[in-house]
């Protein structure tokens, strides 16, 4: 049977301890106070998948790609007071799949199948250009690999969605991989946001 432990050990397992918290507690302060002080941030004016205006043909991969987390801290997100709420969304369907029996895209765009596209209101099957659609981004899903935010440029779109590094997920390297890969330097790390 193990010894009971002795008072004197009681107390050095409370001192440690104690000191332990001590030092996390300082950690958890010192980050978020960095937190607060400056974060790693996509400027979409530079970003090729967010800039409006341009249509390459392929979306950038390097967001979605060379984060250090197994799933990228970028997501895409919806800016809901600008998007059009379409029947055919050209970021939600993939308008070059084939036509269904319901006269809907057969295919989605996202890869990862990330967008819910939920109807607003009562819906008419008779009116169907006439009925309009929520379209919410599943961050648990989404890995920002900005195929949506490309398609839902002007014209096909209204450009309501955009990337954006998620300050909750990302865990604020000293160096972000992703800022080494972009090739448009459009990940600066900044001063927070007001
Ligand atoms: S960014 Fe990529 S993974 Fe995220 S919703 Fe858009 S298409 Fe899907
Ligand atoms: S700082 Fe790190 S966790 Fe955050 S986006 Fe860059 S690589 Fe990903
Ligand atoms: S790596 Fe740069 S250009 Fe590519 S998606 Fe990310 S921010 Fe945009």
């Amino acid at each position: 049977m193990a010894p009971e432990p002795s008072r004197r050990d009681i107390l050095g397992h409370a001192v440690r301890g104690a000191a332990l918290l001590g030092l996390g507690g300082t950690a958890a302060f010192l980050a978020r106070r960095s937190d607060r002080e400056s974060t790693w941030q996509l400027d979409v004016e530079l970003c090729i998948n967010s800039k409006h205006g341009e249509h390459p043909k392929d979306a950038c991969l390097d967001c979605a790609r060379a984060c250090v987390l197994p799933l990228s801290a970028v997501r895409a997100i919806n800016d809901h007071a600008r998007c059009g709420r379409c029947y055919i969304c050209p970021a939600y369907f993939d308008i070059t799949s084939a036509i269904n029996p319901d006269g809907l895209p057969s295919q989605k765009l996202c890869p990862r199948d990330a967008i819910q596209r939920q109807p607003i209101g009562e819906i008419d099957p008779q009116d169907p250009a006439n009925n309009y659609y929520e379209y919410v981004i599943d961050e648990t899903r989404c890995n920002g690999c900005g195929r949506c935010v490309l398609a839902c440029k002007e014209p096909a779109g209204l450009s309501s969605l955009r990337l954006e590094v998620r300050y909750n997920r990302c865990v604020h390297c000293n160096r972000c991989s992703i800022a080494s890969a972009c090739p448009y330097d459009a990940y600066e790390r900044k001063p927070v946001r007001a």
